[in-house]
């Protein structure tokens, strides 16, 4: 993973800082998700003495505060930890207004911002940004994946039914790459991986799940909860302070005894220190990932079994390079810049869509659920 997925900047707004925290000359910052290559600078003590010059404050998800108060209490634990604390505003689906001070120095008048977070269904708590003053609306989709057929549902992102006019659209370009055109939906993914643990459980076996990332596999140990009543057991310090303040979001984990451990970055055959009771058990070694499955066929087996107690699964977080694709010629922005990859592609006329029909009102738990599919 690359050390930076953005360098924070909106040229259109100056003054904000946007999933980068080695920017010093800011108002606000905006986190979309706590990814480590979206949070370059926040766990640094540099950052403290940059809060304490520029009195600027964080604005992001519930499920990323909670989050980035874990991360800044185990990285930063000596230092003056709560100037970063006490910076974070939690922002819900309710648009919030922002007012920047003028700043001479940039030729800046005092500006009204408005901004909507929006869930952009990559982990739990990411967010979109849409940033509009009286002048411009910009989009940032932080890392994001939405399938085709859910761009309709997003209301925030439709003015009476029609797509709302975007200037710039800044967008998430990770798999803008021929070799991922395809990716399953999540829910066909991760139904299939529940198979292989459910089978393997039968036979008093053991379940081991590595993932990508640190974070944003959440949904799929809910899953595992729900469809299979077990909990994924996390390590102590991880369940004390973090999981066990979300029992509302993050319910499929537990610090209890489980066959089903979360195992990362330990090295996969040897569970003796990740799990408390490893002795003895067979272990299925289940890896969720995106980056190792280019071309993917639709009709392809979301699994691929690398040996007798080995599976990879295809879970991608990110849109693939289709769905990325009807993303940016649906709303058909007047610009667009990409990251972490430059965005290079034609936007299409004949894609954009007709009027999208929706339902009046926000984004309801029920859609977002479907969103995700799972
Ligand atoms: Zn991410
Ligand atoms: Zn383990």
């Amino acid at each position: 993973m690359a050390c930076c997925a953005f360098n924070g900047h909106i040229s259109e707004i100056p003054n904000i800082s946007v999933d980068n925290f080695t920017n010093k000359n800011v108002q606000v910052y905006f986190l979309s998700h706590t990814h480590t290559d979206h949070t370059p600078g926040l766990y640094d003590h540099r950052f403290i003495q940059t809060l304490k010059t520029n009195g600027a404050v964080m604005y992001m998800s519930e499920m990323s505060a909670a989050i980035v108060k874990y991360e800044v209490k185990c990285r930063l634990g000596s230092y003056d930890t709560d100037e970063i604390v006490k910076r974070i505003r939690v922002v819900g689906i309710e648009t919030i207004e922002v007012l920047l001070k003028a700043d001479p120095k940039r030729r800046q008048k005092e500006t009204k911002l408005y901004v909507t977070a929006i869930p952009a269904a990559h982990s739990i708590g990411s967010v979109m940004f849409l940033f509009k003053t009286d002048f411009i609306t910009v989009l940032y989709t932080g890392d994001f994946r939405i399938s085709v057929n859910d761009v309709p549902k997003f209301n925030q992102l439709h003015d009476n039914g029609a797509p709302i006019p975007i200037d710039t659209l800044y967008v998430d370009t990770t798999f803008l790459d021929d070799r991922y055109t395809t990716f399953p939906k999540r829910s066909v993914s991760v139904d299939a991986a529940l198979r292989e643990m459910e089978r393997w459980l039968k036979e008093k076996g053991r379940v081991a799940i590595k993932t990508s990332a640190k974070f944003g596999y959440e949904f799929v140990f809910n899953e595992v909860f729900k469809k299979l009543g077990v909990k994924v057991f996390v390590e102590e310090v991880r369940w004390r302070e973090l999981y066990s303040h979300l029992p509302h979001l993050v319910y499929g984990v537990t610090n209890d005894q489980s066959p089903v451990h979360l195992c990362w970055p330990k090295n996969r055959r040897d569970h003796t220190n990740c799990t408390p009771d490893a002795t003895d058990h067979k272990y299925l070694n289940i890896h969720l990932s995106a980056q190792k499955w280019a071309h993917y066929d639709p009709d392809d087996n979301p699994i691929n079994k690398i040996s007798e107690n080995e599976i990879d699964v295809c879970f991608s977080t990110h849109c693939s390079k289709t769905e990325l694709m009807y993303f940016v010629n649906y709303f058909k922005p007047k610009k667009v810049v990409g990251f972490p990859n430059r965005f290079r592609n034609e936007v299409k006329d004949e894609v954009r869509p007709k009027k999208a029909k929706f339902e009046d009102g926000k984004l309801e738990k029920q859609v977002l659920r479907e969103i995700f599919d799972i």
